[in-house]
């Protein structure tokens, strides 16, 4: 065991899942995190590692890096099963993003076009070869795009997965501890707890989500410029006939099965501080939206309501890399995309934490591209 302490503050996916990389390499990691582990954005998130759905026109280097993150997804998956004894519940059956009437399928159409030009790897589909996959869609349904490569995943599960394979490879996991600041003056990075005794450390890893620059001390020209942006988010109960098998995406909504019967429904994306306030309009749009593509959901059991609020950056692109004190390293604004990018994060993260060198895979997402510094 390396007895030089990396410390992550936050535990989220995002920590948590650079915590796991750094104990497998045998390093001394404590991850420091305010309430529970995996209770806030990284709970609530619907689980989609959807890059070919989510990225949007031109974000080529957003699009890259979830490609990439998709690739090492399933061995990810596999060795977190197998180092933690939790399956996750990876799903590789693919997305359908579908139109409900003419000008949803115009501009599916158009989103089409951009993506076969870049060799995304989507198929259009006809009404019919549509509603073959999922009967349970709309009739109504025009057209769709099957995005079979974009799969997902139970993020609630994954997060159970870290904790347990940090603790079994020796980590520690201090939970109820707020860090308020870090103490940059010394040899040594000192990482002040509220109300507790002080943790040393020669690496800090910022993971703190939404809350990140709320950290007091880090370089001033590096504290992350992120905000929260709420995400109500429902939970209903699948019930035979009822079935649904694939994500399924459209305009206003979109709908992720899990295995156990459980169907997400998301979710609004409001800019509303950090208010985590369950609202009837935003209950509403998000049924609303999910009823146009899937009317069966009207029968469903609604079990269980959630928010919560994605880390999201000033150019919605995370943040990842050092600072310009080698010992403070970054790893937040994941907004939309924190689950399918936990595991390019992770992997490169520690790579990089463990050379000392920045990754060439995340150049692009370096912090030094908000401090306006030359470093
Ligand atoms: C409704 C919704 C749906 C989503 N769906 C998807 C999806 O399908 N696919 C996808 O890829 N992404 C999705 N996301 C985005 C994803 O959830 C986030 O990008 C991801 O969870 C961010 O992870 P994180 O670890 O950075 O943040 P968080 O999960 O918020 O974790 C940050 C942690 O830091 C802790 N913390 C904060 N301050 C301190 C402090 N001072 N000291 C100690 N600890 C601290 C917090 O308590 C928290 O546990 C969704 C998000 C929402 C809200």
């Amino acid at each position: 065991m390396n007895e030089t302490a990396k410390v992550v503050i936050g535990g989220g996916i995002i920590g948590l899942s650079i915590a796991w990389r750094l104990v497998k390499e045998g390093q001394n990691v404590t991850v420091v995190e305010r309430g529970q582990v995996g209770q806030e954005a990284s709970r609530v998130a619907a689980g989609m590692l959807a890059a070919s759905a989510e990225v949007g026109y031109e974000e080529f280097e957003l699009y890259a890096l979830c490609r990439e993150s998709l690739r090492l997804w399933p061995n990810f998956a596999l060795e977190l099963e197998q180092d933690s004894g939790i399956n996750v519940d990876y799903r590789s059956n693919g997305t359908l993003i579908v139109a409900d009437d003419r000008d949803a399928a115009v501009a599916l159409k158009r989103g089409f076009d951009f993506q076969k030009e870049h060799q995304y790897p989507v198929e259009w589909l006809t009404r019919e070869e549509t509603l073959a996959l999922e009967p349970f869609l709309s009739p109504r349904i025009v057209a769709s795009v099957f995005a079979s490569e974009d799969h997902a995943v139970d993020n609630r599960m994954v997060i159970k997965g870290l904790r347990e394979a940090i603790l079994r490879h020796g980590g520690v996991i201090k939970e109820n501890s707020t860090v308020e600041s870090v103490d940059l003056s010394g040899t040594n990075v000192v990482v002040h707890v509220q109300g507790q005794d002080s943790v040393i450390a020669d690496t800090v890893v910022v993971a703190a989500g939404a809350w990140s620059r709320q950290i007091a001390g880090l370089p001033p020209e590096f504290v992350p410029p992120v905000r929260p942006v709420k995400g109500q988010i429902l939970e209903l109960k699948m019930e035979r006939p009822f079935e649904l098998n694939h994500v399924v995406r459209g305009r206003k909504a979109y709908l992720v099965p899990r295995t156990d019967g459980r169907l997400i429904v998301g979710a609004t994306s409001e800019e509303m501080g950090f208010d985590k306030r369950m609202t009837a309009g935003g209950v509403h749009a998000v049924l609303d939206g999910a009823w146009d593509m899937v009317p069966g959901i009207l029968d469903l059991e609604l079990s269980s309501i959630d928010v919560g609020l994605r880390p999201g950056s000033r150019d919605h692109q995370p943040i990842v890399g050092y600072s310009n004190d080698r010992r403070i390293f970054i790893a937040t604004g994941h907004y939309r995309h924190g689950v399918i990018l936990s595991a390019v994060t992770a992997v490169e993260s520690a790579k990089s934490i463990l050379s000392g060198n920045d990754s060439a895979v995340l150049r692009y997402f370096s912090p030094k591209r908000f401090s306006h510094l030359d470093v």
